[in-house]
């Protein structure tokens, strides 16, 4: 009898052959500027906790007097017994901080993203994506039963010829929804929300950002994109994000309309159907408004340490792409080339990952580097000696270059 598994191995087999396959790192400990990774000490350099909030105090004891107070679980789905007053705090302070009339918190973005979208458009509409959307948008763009088309990346004409096009539908589409991600995870760079909006509300479209990598980093005080732009808030209907990244906890959240809100919580099946955050981790996201509040000083140095790393890298004539963001890509090319520039800065004490094929195009390989407010002028000057150090040994950088 043929083994019905066989196919488990194989497919792992082949993506190990490619080396397309997930190795994974273990941290020995919290994720702080340096760390212990898989035993060795470094300096991060990659991941989303760009605030150094994950380890703040005032989250942690947040997080330790909520399981004092309210326990470690909170028993049920919270549509049925698991909705605390932790939970509508944090969604009255979240919509408060985003100046919108309404939140709603999900588990995670993923299930924001992958419960809403499908919910707000389906047979007989159209959904206008970016091309480079991240993929739990594509997710919900995949449950939703909406038409789809994709315009070109960050390209509000393209979006507009879209949109055009749509209008000669016969049947004409009951409802459309022009979706993107504020900042592009792989090269950093800023949708044009501004334009995005406009056009989409020429053509009666409803519009939805999804600001994982720019709450916490752009507008007034980290409050994202929507504030970056200045827009006023009915410009953008749905503004989708998570408390996984600058925030440094984990879960996902919508900011709207009432109305929205109360169709979102009771229309998501990702929502409905999946068990509420535990009282720490909703504690430590309130903890995390009250941080950004009160400390305004971690989205300023971030803002700091960026600009120095990206003048430190150009002068030293790395490639760093487009990016406007605290996300500096190091653009090297070839996927093997950039594995070995992340291992040799490893050896050296930086830890930052490539990125390469098929998640960025062929030939478009790099190191994604994440900036962090708290890394020091010291941090950053060591990092910058270890690009260059293992720049020149793999010949990204001219071996000798004349001052
Ligand atoms: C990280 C990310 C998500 C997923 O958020 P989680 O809360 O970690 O599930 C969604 N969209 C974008 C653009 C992201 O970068």
């Amino acid at each position: 009898m043929r083994d019905p598994t066989s196919f488990l191995r194989q497919e792992y087999d082949d993506l190990v052959r490619q080396e397309l396959d997930w190795r994974l790192r273990v941290l020995g400990g919290p994720s702080t500027t340096w760390c212990i990774v898989d035993g060795k000490r470094v300096l991060m350099f990659c991941s989303n906790n760009y605030l150094g909030l994950s380890n703040h105090p005032k989250l942690k004891e947040a997080a330790i007097r909520a399981v004092e107070t309210h326990g470690a679980g909170s028993g049920s789905v919270r549509p049925i017994a698991g909705n605390m007053d932790l939970h509508t705090e944090l969604e009255r302070r979240l919509a408060k901080f985003k100046g919108a009339e309404a939140s709603l918190v999900y588990q995670t973005g993923f299930a924001a993203n992958a419960g809403l979208i499908p919910q707000l458009v389906g047979k007989g509409d159209l959904i206008v994506s970016d091309e480079l959307n991240h993929g739990s948008i594509i997710d919900g763009v995949r449950l939703s039963q909406a038409e789809r088309k994709v315009y070109k990346h960050a390209d509000p004409e393209d979006l507009g010829r879209v949109l055009d096009e749509s209008e000669k539908a016969s049947p004409a589409f009951r409802r459309i929804l022009v979706i993107t991600d504020g900042v592009f995870s792989m090269d950093g760079d800023i949708a044009p929300l501004d334009k995005v909006a406009a056009i989409g509300a020429e053509h009666g479209a409803m519009v939805y950002v999804d600001d994982a990598h720019g709450e916490g980093v752009l507008g007034d005080g980290g409050r994202g994109i929507v504030s970056h732009f200045k827009l006023p808030r009915e410009k953008v209907q749905v503004e989708m994000g998570t408390f996984s990244k600058a925030f440094g906890v984990v879960g996902g959240h919508v900011s709207g309309s009432r109305d929205l809100v109360n169709f979102a919580y009771n229309k998501s099946r990702t929502w409905l159907l999946s068990g509420s955050h535990p009282p720490a981790v909703v504690a430590a996201c309130l903890a995390a408004i009250d941080v950004l509040e009160d400390e305004p000083e971690h989205v300023r140095r971030l803002w700091e340490n960026t600009r120095y790393f990206k003048k430190a890298m150009r002068d030293l004539g790395f490639d760093i792409g487009k990016s406007e963001t605290p996300i500096t890509p190091v653009m090297v090319g070839d996927s093997g080339k950039a594995k070995r520039l992340s291992s040799r800065l490893f050896e050296i004490g930086v830890f930052a990952l490539p990125i390469v094929y098929p998640m960025v195009a062929q030939g478009k390989a790099r190191i994604r580097t994440i900036m962090n407010a708290a890394l020091t002028r010291e941090d950053l000057d060591f990092a910058i000696g270890a690009f260059e150090k293992a720049g020149k040994e793999l010949e990204i950088l001219p071996a000798e270059r004349v001052a």
